[in-house]
C-alpha cells in the first residue's frame, strides 16, 4: 500500500515505523519544520542538550515508549533520576512523590481523613474495574468515598488546574483511575533531551525509507469516487491507498469536511484544553531546596499551576549553566493568556517566584521563551468510552489517531506511541 501519515508527532512516527516495517510505502506529511510534535525541544547556541517546550518527563510504567526505545537499539540513552515533586500546604511546599510522604502531608492532619485517603488510594491502585468509575465524576466518586475534606485538599486543586473551572466537575473518575494507577515516580528522560530522541527516530525511519515531508501542512484529504483510495491536498495533490491524520479532532473536521454528520458531531464533542508554558533560562537555581515539580494550587494566589525547575531532574551542565524554569498552565484557548505578549505575561508570572526563593530577583533572567498551544490536554467526560471516536473513519482509506482517543489513560507520548501503532495494525488489516 501506499499511505500518508499526517504529522509527525509520536503517533505518527511510531504508525510510520510499523507501517514501513509491514512493507507498506510511507510518506509522513508534517507543518512544521521539525519532527516531534507537542513534545519537541529547543537548543540554545553553546547548550549541549535540548529542552522541551512543554515540561515533559516519562514514567517508568511508560511501557509502549520504552518497548518502541528498545526497539530502536537506544535504550541505552533512557536516563531514570529520581527528582523530587512537592505540594504546597499553607505557605510551605513538601515532598509528595510517595505513599510514605503524602501520608506525612500536614494538609492531612491526623486520624480519619489520612485513612480515608490512605485507602482510596489503595483501592484506586488495586482496582482495574475502571469501566464502573467512568459513570461518576471525579468530584462527585472522591467527594463522597475520601470526605470532603480530603478532596478539596488533595484532589480538587489538580482537577482544577488541569481541566479549569469550566469543566473540573465533568471530568470522569476513570481519568483520575488510570493517572494514579499508571504513574510512578521515577522519572525519565532521554539523553540530549525528547527532540534528539524524535531526530533519532526520523533518521532511522528515513534509513528504512520512509519519506518525511518537513514545512508540508496538509490542507484537505479526499476520498476518491468509487471508494478507491483518497487524494492528500497539501502544496500538491497526491494519490494514495490510505491516510491517517493524528491531529487534533477540530483539525481532522476541517481536513476531512466529507466525513458523515455523526462522525463530524462526535469530533465536535471533543473536549480540550490548551496549554501555555514560560521558559526561562536563569543565572541561579531557583530552588534551592533543588526540588524538581511544584503543584501549585490557585487559591494559594499562584498565576500557574505547575512550577518545573528541569534542571533540578537534568544537570545544568548540559544548559551551558543555566538553570531551565518552567512555568506552565493549562488554559481554555479563550483565555487572555493566549493573547498577551511574552513580556506581559512575564509581568504577571515572574512575582511568584518569589515564594519559591525570596532571593530570586528579575536579572537572574538570562532569556524567556514563550510556547502556547491550543490543543494540548483533552476532556474526557462521564461514559468517555462510549464517545470515543474510532479509528477507522466512514471516509474509506481515511483513519484517524488523536490524543482524544487515548483513555482512560491520561495522554502522553507513551500513549502516542501505543494509539499509532494500534493504528498501524488496523490500517494493515
Ligand atoms: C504542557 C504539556 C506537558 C506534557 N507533558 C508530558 C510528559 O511529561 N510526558 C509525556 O509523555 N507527554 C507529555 N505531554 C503530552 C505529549 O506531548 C503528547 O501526548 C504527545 O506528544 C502527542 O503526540 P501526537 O503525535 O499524538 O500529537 P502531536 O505531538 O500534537 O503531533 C501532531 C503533529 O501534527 C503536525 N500538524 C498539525 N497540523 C498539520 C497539518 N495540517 N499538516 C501536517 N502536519 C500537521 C504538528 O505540527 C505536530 O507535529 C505533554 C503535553 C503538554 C502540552
Amino acid at each position: 500500500m501506499k499511505v500518508a501519515i499526517i504529522g509527525a508527532g509520536f503517533a505518527g512516527l511510531a504508525a510510520a515505523w510499523d507501517l514501513r516495517r509491514a512493507g507498506h510505502a510511507v510518506t509522513i506529511y508534517e507543518a512544521a519544520d521539525y519532527v516531534g510534535g507537542l513534545a519537541s525541544g529547543f537548543r540554545e547556541p553553546g547548550w549541549e542538550w535540548s529542552v522541551e517546550k512543554f515540561y515533559h518527563h516519562w514514567f517508568a510504567s511508560d511501557k509502549h515508549m520504552l518497548g518502541l526505545i528498545k526497539e530502536l537499539g537506544l535504550e541505552e540513552k533512557v536516563i531514570f533520576p529520581r527528582p523530587l515533586t512537592v505540594m504546597y500546604h499553607d505557605g510551605k511546599f513538601h515532598p509528595f512523590d510517595s505513599i510514605i510522604k503524602a501520608l506525612l502531608f500536614p494538609g492531612l492532619g491526623f486520624g480519619i481523613n489520612k485513612i480515608r485517603f490512605g485507602l482510596v488510594g489503595l483501592f484506586l491502585r488495586l482496582t482495574n474495574n475502571w469501566r464502573a468509575l467512568e459513570k461518576s465524576t471525579v468530584d462527585a466518586w472522591l467527594r463522597k468515598w475520601a470526605g470532603e475534606k480530603v478532596y478539596k485538599m488533595m484532589w480538587e486543586p489538580l482537577v482544577i488546574g488541569k481541566f479549569g473551572e469550566r469543566y473540573y466537575r465533568q471530568v470522569t473518575m476513570a481519568w483520575m483511575w488510570a493517572r494514579l494507577k499508571a504513574r510512578t515516580t521515577r522519572l525519565g528522560t532521554f539523553e540530549g533531551g525528547f527532540q534528539e530522541f524524535a531526530d533519532l527516530f526520523a533518521e532511522k525511519l528515513r534509513k528504512v525509507g520512509v519519506e518525511i515531508r518537513l514545512q508540508t501542512p496538509v490542507t484537505r484529504i479526499e476520498g476518491a469516487a468509487g471508494g478507491g483510495g483518497v487524494t492528500v491536498r497539501s502544496e500538491t495533490a497526491e494519490a494514495y491507498d490510505k491516510a491517517l491524520v493524528t491531529l487534533s479532532p477540530e483539525a481532522m473536521t476541517r481536513l476531512v469536511p466529507s466525513l458523515p454528520e455523526n462522525y463530524l458531531h462526535g469530533l465536535r464533542g471533543m473536549k480540550s484544553m490548551g496549554a501555555v508554558a514560560l521558559a526561562l533560562a536563569l543565572e541561579r537555581q531557583l530552588s534551592e531546596e533543588g526540588y524538581y515539580w511544584y503543584n501549585l494550587p490557585k487559591s494559594a494566589g499562584y498565576p500557574f499551576l505547575a512550577l518545573v525547575e528541569h534542571t533540578n531532574f537534568v544537570s545544568p551542565e548540559h544548559f551551558s549553566g543555566d538553570h531551565i524554569v518552567y512555568m506552565g498552565d493549562y488554559l481554555e484557548p479563550e483565555h487572555e493568556f493566549f493573547r498577551l505578549g511574552q513580556e506581559e505575561l512575564l509581568e504577571r508570572f515572574l512575582p511568584a517566584l518569589k515564594k519559591i526563593n525570596p532571593k530570586f530577583e528579575r536579572d537572574w533572567v538570562r532569556k524567556a521563551w514563550l510556547f502556547r498551544t491550543a490543543y494540548a490536554q483533552p476532556v474526557p467526560l462521564v461514559d468517555h468510552s462510549q464517545n470515543i471516536p474510532s479509528i477507522e473513519t466512514p471516509v474509506k482509506g481515511v483513519y484517524f489517531a488523536s490524543m482524544s482517543q487515548v483513555y482512560p489513560w491520561d495522554r502522553g507520548t507513551n500513549f502516542a506511541v501505543e494509539i499509532g501503532r494500534r493504528a498501524a495494525r488496523v490500517m494493515s488489516q
